[in-house]
């Protein structure tokens, strides 16, 4: 059985309590923890690190991921299976990347209002991330005005919402952006009434999620669009700071 990711329980995504854990085993990938609040790596979405503490030693663990079950990679052998651990996420990365990731919505949602472009990929940092959008007719881009529409709606200090939709209110929601992905996604999760996580920001954006993001806007500050690279077929991978 897949373990549940708790941190979808969080938000908003910022300022992970430290829980405790019992390691319920040890792969030559990492440790497997009876309950997690980790942020696995995906979506584009670093995964969050951090220390356990146990009988007043501290075990750094690497950039948490998941397949079937959230692994804690951890390069010493002295832990033991059974063993009680305190984890200590490092909060001021998971807030980084909680910021950016908000950030990424909005410059993602405003390039889709203003340009109709579609995001293909992104990628976030603590310092610096990338997004792939792709246009129409890219020529119609101006990184200035992204940039002017971007801090417009963090200077709104919109707030951030996550629900837990079914199929009938994503798909009659006007409000959805790119409903034939979302309902795609949709169809993959399968069951009698898939439930999807909807990230809303208000009066910007709207769609499924399942990373870590603020409460309200402000709080990002001013977003900075750098580079921009030409990725051939109408697509142009922005890098963003902020
Ligand atoms: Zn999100």
């Amino acid at each position: 059985m897949s373990q549940t990711r708790r941190h979808l329980e969080h938000h908003p995504g910022i300022n992970p309590a430290p829980f405790k854990a019992t390691i319920e085993s040890i792969t030559d990938e990492g440790v497997i923890l009876s309950d997690s609040w980790c942020y696995p790596k995906g979506g584009g979405q670093p995964g969050d690190t951090g220390i356990f503490q146990s009988d007043g030693e501290e075990f750094r663990f690497g950039e948490v991921s998941a397949s079937s079950h959230i692994l804690h990679p951890v390069s010493s052998g002295n832990l033991q299976v059974g063993q009680e651990v305190d984890c200590v996420i490092d909060v001021e990365r998971r807030n980084a990347l909680a910021s950016m990731h908000s950030a990424a919505h909005i410059l993602s949602a405003t390039a889709n209002e203003r340009w109709g472009a579609i995001t293909v990929g992104n990628q976030l940092g603590v310092t610096e991330s990338r997004m792939d959008l792709k246009f129409e007719n890219r020529d119609e881009f101006d990184a200035n005005i992204l940039q002017d529409d971007a801090n417009h709606w963090v200077n709104k200090d919109a707030e951030i919402m996550i629900h837990e939709w079914g199929r009938k209110q994503i798909m009659t929601d006007d409000r959805v952006r790119n409903r034939r992905f979302v309902e795609r996604i949709i169809d993959r999760i399968g069951g009698s009434d898939p439930r999807l996580r909807m990230v809303e920001i208000e009066g910007i954006d709207l769609c499924p999620c399942a990373g870590t993001h603020l409460s309200s806007t402000s709080p990002i500050g001013d977003i900075t669009i750098g580079r921009v690279q030409n990725k051939g077929k109408g697509t142009f991978r922005i890098y963003f700071e902020i």
